[in-house]
Formats: structure tokens, sequence, C-alpha cells
């Protein structure tokens, strides 16, 4: 099957593309055309932005409604989103290779729970308040929307990740100009559909589909307001610059490399389900992953074993089978990277447990084996830089102390988990590591609760309260008497 789209999202309508310049989708599984939708050029970024300012810009529009209305379309387009929500794992599923079985729970289904619960918390905020001053006067503190929102998502989560934006900017007031990744195209154009179903007005949501250049044209454009960058840490480098120059507010969620640490009382072998979780969930096309897996040297040889013979046991697959554990990556492009990190892993000197090749009998798609390596040191390549694929490290610590200085020894500091059978000591630990999230015997990010990385995997913070913050532009009022 084959879904071709002429047209995209701007203003509330279908509207022709400005260029002949098209996406030729391709199934990660199959290599089979899936689909095609236009390219983005800047011509279609100007109409966009337009679009957005328009909505935004209006006195009696959706920047100026109540929250409670503001909630009630959200709440609506979640529920459009459900009706299409298998429909939609199926797309980002065969776009990604991500195993239909988490599309559906995350992809399918994560989007939805924001949409409510920002809808929720919007009618319970206080936009405004009055405070006694400390010079006698009064002051009052008021938070508007902060304006037009350029949205920039990845393609690992492409639904969820564009709604941590969407989520907190659609409940503040803004509009947004949303410029999905080229992998994956075709769920935006069904998110699309949700939004013009829901009743959701014109210009609020816009969607563009373009590659680097096109992200820089919007970025950089005099009608955005804030930009919502997720992505990897060079592209969010580039995309920080551009908003240090303009002054643009900016939030990024880049990449990282976390540590899973086992400390010498836990039981792995229990626990195996939320161990996949938190280090090779989405065939290891994950931003927080624990993929560092930093084991006691007392028990070294035993961890190593337990993963080895867990990513042996991995079903891999064609993305849409319910029986796939682990599916292709996302593109050529991407698997070339990840045996490119497996050949630089044996190069220096690690060894190789498992995998490291691709798999028998899947001549089509782009998959590789889950691998583990074990005799890491974190100084090697594999240690130090993302993979995003299903590759685990394994390294030795003498104790405690010296497994939070290898958490601790990284560039960046985005998730991370401490596996223990006594979860205040795994507590004790966890607050010992530099990371913005972090987790107990498993990692499950959730969205009452700030998501977001410390050192070079970002700044600022989604999800949560504190993501609602990030779309608001405050200001004060000094009220004389
Ligand atoms: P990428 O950085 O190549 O691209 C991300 C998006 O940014 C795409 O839409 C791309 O077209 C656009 N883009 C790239 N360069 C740009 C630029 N200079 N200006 C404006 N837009 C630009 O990343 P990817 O390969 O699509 O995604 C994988 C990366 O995303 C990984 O590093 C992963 O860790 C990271 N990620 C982070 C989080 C998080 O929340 N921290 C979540 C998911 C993915």
């Amino acid at each position: 099957m084959s879904v071709v789209y002429e047209s995209f999202y701007i203003g509330g309508e279908w509207v022709a593309p400005s260029s002949s310049k098209t996406f030729e989708v391709v199934s990660a599984s199959t290599e089979e055309s899936i689909g095609r939708v236009p390219e983005a050029v800047e011509g279609d970024v100007d109409a966009a932005v337009a679009a957005a300012r328009r909505a935004f810009d209006d006195r009696d529009g959706w920047s100026h409604w109540a929250p409670a209305d503001r909630a009630a379309v959200m709440e609506r387009l979640a529920d459009e989103l459900d009706a299409r929500a298998e429909e939609m794992a199926r797309r980002v599923s065969q776009q990604n290779g991500m195993p239909i079985t988490i599309a559906r729970r995350l992809e399918g289904a994560f989007p939805q729970l924001l949409l409510r619960y920002y809808a929720g918390l919007i009618r319970e905020t206080t936009l405004e308040e009055v405070r006694a001053g400390l010079l006698g006067g009064r002051v009052k503190v008021t938070r508007s929307p902060i304006g037009v929102v350029a949205g920039i998502v990845p393609w690992n989560y492409p639904q969820t990740l564009a709604t941590f934006k969407l989520g907190p900017a659609l409940a503040m007031g803004c509009a947004l100009v949303l410029k999905p990744s080229p992998e994956t195209v075709l769920d935006a154009q069904l998110f699309a559909e949700a939004a013009a179903a829901a009743g959701v007005p014109a210009g609020v949501v816009n969607i563009v589909q373009g590659g680097r250049e096109t992200g820089q044209y919007l970025i950089g454009h005099r009608g955005i307001d804030k930009v919502a960058f997720t992505g990897s840490t060079a592209a969010g480098r580039s995309v920080a610059e551009t908003c240090a120059r303009l002054l643009r507010p900016v939030t990024l969620e880049l990449g990282g490399k976390s540590a899973a640490i086992v400390l010498d009382d836990a039981d792995l072998g229990s626990n195996l389900e939320s161990l996949f979780g938190a280090t090779l969930l989405n065939n290891g096309q994950t931003c927080y992953l624990g993929t560092r897996i930093l084991a006691p040297a007392s028990r070294y040889a035993e961890v190593v074993d337990t993963l080895t013979g867990f990513a042996k046991s991995l079903t891999v697959g064609d993305a849409l089978d319910d029986n796939t554990q682990i599916g292709p990556m996302a593109s050529s492009r991407q698997r070339d990277r990840v045996e490119g990190y497996i050949a630089k892993g044996n190069g220096e000197g690690a060894r190789m447990t498992t995998g490291g090749g691709r798999p028998a009998g899947l001549d089509k798609g782009w998959f590789v084996e889950p691998t583990v390596f074990a005799d890491v040191d974190n100084n090697h390549t594999i240690a130090q830089e993302e993979i995003f694929g299903p590759v685990l490290s394994v390294i030795s610590y003498s104790d405690v102390d010296d497994a939070v200085r290898i958490a601790n020894d990284s560039d960046l500091g985005l998730g991370g988990s401490v596996w223990t059978s006594d979860p205040e000591r795994g507590e004790s630990v966890a607050a010992r590591v530099q990371t913005g999230t972090t987790g107990i015997n498993a990692y499950q990010p959730d969205p009452a609760a700030p998501f977001g990385g410390v050192k070079a995997s970002g700044l600022g913070r989604e999800l949560g309260p504190e993501g609602l913050s990030a779309y608001q532009a405050v200001k004060s009022t000094y009220l004389a008497g």
C-alpha cells in the first residue's frame, strides 16, 4: 500500500507545494515504497509561518481564547488521534522500524495522553497573579503565550516528540510550524488530518516536511518567536548558534549516552523486560537509553552472560510483526552508522560476545543483530559516542564511587538507571549521577515529570508543568499604591 500526498497542511487547508520536490518514503523493513509527500522549500515555510502568525496575532483568536476552550479543542484532537491510533502506529513502524507493539503503546497512544494532560493542566494553571511588592506597591505577574513556535523533530518517535512541543504550546495559546524529519513524513500528514477533523483553528498547527536546510530556514525566520528542537547534539549546536545570534528562546533535547549502573545486589535476570525498555527500546533508536552498562567487577562475567543471553533471545524481524522485539534501523544511512561503530568497537579492543552482523534470512530491510561488547573501556569510542542502534557496552567498575565516576565521565547527560534489590540505595547512587532524568530498576519517562538533559544533552525541559513555562512570556506590571 502506498500513501501519496500532494499538499501541505498550512493555515487549516491543504496547500499545493511551491516546488516539485518530493520525499519518497520506503519501508525500513522491506525497502518497498510506501508513500510520497512534497518536500518543503523556503516558499512553503514562508506560507506556514505567515499562517501561524495570522492565527497567533488575531486579537480574537486562539491565543486570546479562555484556556478551558483551548483545552476542549486539545481533547477533541486527542479523540481524533485515538480514532487513527492503529494507522498512526503502522505508519511510524513502517517508516522508522519501530516494532509495532511499541509503536501502538507509544506513537499510537502517548501523544493523546500528553494532550489530555496539558489540557487538564492549563485549566488549573494560574496565568495571572497580583503580589504584594516589597516597596509598597503591588505587582501583577502575567503569563502569556510566547508566540509562534518552530518545532523541529527527529524520526525516532516522531509523534510523541512533536507532542512534547504541541501539548504545552497549544495549551498556552501558541501557534506552531512543525518540521518533521524526512524519514517520518507520512505520520505527520495523518496528524494534520486529525487536527483538521478536531476543528483546531486555521493556522494554529502547520506542518512542512523538509530536510536540514528547511529546518535552518525555519528556525531563523523573522516570524518565529521560539524554537523547540529535538535531534542530535551536532544539529542542536547549530540551532543554538542561530538562536543565540537572534536572541531567540530555544529548548534543545539532544543526544544521550546514559549509564545503566548494575549494583552488586541487583537481580537483572528477573527484570529483563524493564532492562529492555531502559537499554534497547525501539532497536536502540531512543535518546535516553542506558547503553553503557556498568557492572561490578565481582559480578562482571555474570552480567555479561545475562546480557549476551538476553540479546541472543530477542526476536529480530519485520517491524509490523507482533512478535518482533528488534526491528530494522530507520534508514540505510543509520545502519551504516551503527555498523561503523561495531567495527570501531572491535578495532579498539572490545570483546564482542554476540551479534555484530546482519541477521540471517532478512535480506531486505536495514537490520542489525542485537550486539553486546564486553571489556569496554569508558574511553572507547563506543562508550563515548551515541550509536543509536541495538549495541550495548559492558564496562567494569571496582566500587560505587568508581561507577559514579565512570557514569559522569561523559559529555552527555540525558537518562540513566540504577539496578538494585535495595531501591533506597539505588536512589542515593542515582542522585550522584549528572543527568537530567534517571530510573531505579526501570526507566519510563512520565508526562507529569520534566524531561531533558544536562551537559551536551540539551537545554531546558519538556513535559510536566516545567514544560509549560517554556511557552510562556512573563510580564510584570507595577501597580502604584
Ligand atoms: P538530526 O539532528 O539529524 O535531525 C533532527 C531534526 O532536525 C530533523 O528534522 C532534521 O531535519 C533537523 N535538522 C538537522 N539539522 C538542522 C539544523 N542545522 N537546523 C535546523 N534543523 C535541523 O537527528 P536525527 O538523526 O533525526 O535524530 C536522532 C538524534 O535525535 C539522536 O542524536 C537522538 O539522541 C536525538 N534525540 C533526542 C531526544 C531527546 O529528547 N533528547 C529524543 C529523540 C532523539
